[in-house]
């Protein structure tokens, strides 16, 4: 495999992720129309999965709850305390999502994401909105 080949992963993981952050930020990647997020669980997957849905042109985008959060800030402050730089590495190359856990409780719904990282742990409880409810773990030491 040459080098030029191994770029190619790289290459899509961003596109992805920058399709991704644009739905993310309430705006259709397709038509800039306004999106909704929906938490579900999905039967075929394995992770609790996040659909933003357009409301002007109907395009979906499936990601799942981890992978959807970690580009927030606290996820970020979180694993730059342990070197790792969540923008710079590959989505799949961070120990973040890997050994992501993810448990779904039901009446209120709530989907609890926790990400181990070096021994310690950030939390995220997220609702069917994708609203974030609850922030805990380390994130309790960062100097903000
Ligand atoms: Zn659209």
């Amino acid at each position: 495999m040459s080098a030029h080949d191994e770029e190619l992963p790289r290459v899509f993981e961003r596109y992805v992720r920058c399709q991704f952050e644009r739905t993310k930020s309430r705006f259709c990647s397709n038509c800039s129309g306004p999106t909704t997020p929906q938490v579900s669980e999905s039967g075929m997957w394995d992770h609790v999965t996040v659909k933003f849905s357009c409301e002007r042109c109907g395009q979906t985008l499936h990601s799942d709850v981890a992978t959807s959060l970690l580009d927030y800030p606290d996820t970020i402050a979180f694993a730059r305390t342990h070197g790792v730089d969540v923008r710079e590495t590959a989505i799949w190359e961070l120990p973040l999502v890997t050994n992501d856990e993810t448990t779904v409780t039901a009446e209120p719904f709530r989907v609890r994401v926790t990400y181990p990282l070096d021994g310690d742990e950030l939390t995220f409880v997220v609702d069917e909105e994708f609203t974030i409810v609850d922030v805990s773990g380390e994130s309790d030491r960062y100097d903000t």
